[in-house]
């Protein structure tokens, strides 16, 4: 193999120094951007199989996102993270006609950088049992718009759900019957069954009359 002088020549982070003897092979002594000598086989850095003394390598292992911590959560968030941009950006994710086509992004923060919504999450209550969810269902990914939810809130987030008002304030049935100290579904349940609200109280619901009998509750 007849291979060309290399002195001087810069193949990835190295930079190629002066000839080397090593065995039957020819090397040359290369230094690395982050200033570690080696010998590298002149072959290797033609082709291009060697472009750093191992640097290059650790940078991107550390950078890559599932890799910031090998535990559970990590990578559900990261799961979650590419979920999320696969909706809003592949054209032809399933989910495209509920995302991208209402014009649902992902704010180029979260877009960017994993490291970036791990951060939100961590910081925002996040927990392996929930989900992410957007408050407001035509807004977009961002993190004025987000929160960790539970199944429950988050089916009742759905753009078809019933809103009740509370004193000017849009609430779910789910989130009524929290500020209201009940269970989360307990509003849910009562209409199911048949209920209906006359009106919403700033400490009880008043139900509309049953069977000539005023549940007050
Ligand atoms: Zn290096």
């Amino acid at each position: 193999m007849k291979i060309e002088n290399l002195i001087g020549k810069k193949y990835g982070r190295w930079t190629v120094m002066s000839k080397a003897e090593k065995g039957r092979h020819i090397y040359y002594e290369c230094c690395c951007d982050c200033g570690a000598k080696k010998k590298i086989r002149a072959s290797s850095l033609i082709s291009g199989r060697s472009k750093s003394c191992g640097c290059l390598l650790k940078e991107r292992l550390s950078q890559r996102p599932n890799n910031i911590k090998h535990n559970k959560s990590s990578t559900r968030l990261y799961k979650i993270w590419s979920g999320m941009k696969k909706r809003c950006n592949q054209k032809m994710a399933d989910k495209y006609k509920d995302y991208a086509s209402k014009g649902i992004v992902v704010c180029k923060e979260w877009q960017d950088s994993f490291l970036a919504f791990y951060d939100w999450s961590i910081n925002n209550g996040y927990a392996d049992n929930l989900s992410i969810d957007r408050i407001n269902p035509k807004g977009n990914y961002e993190p004025n718009n987000c929160r960790w939810a539970s199944n429950q809130t988050q089916s009742e987030n759905r753009q078809n759900v019933v809103l009740y008002d509370y004193f000017g304030e849009k609430l779910s049935g789910h989130a009524l019957s929290i500020r209201l100290g009940f269970w989360p579904g307990y509003v849910r349940e009562q209409i199911r069954s048949g209920k209906k609200i006359l009106t919403i109280e700033k400490d009880k619901i008043v139900w509309e009359k049953q069977n000539n009998s005023e549940v007050t509750s």
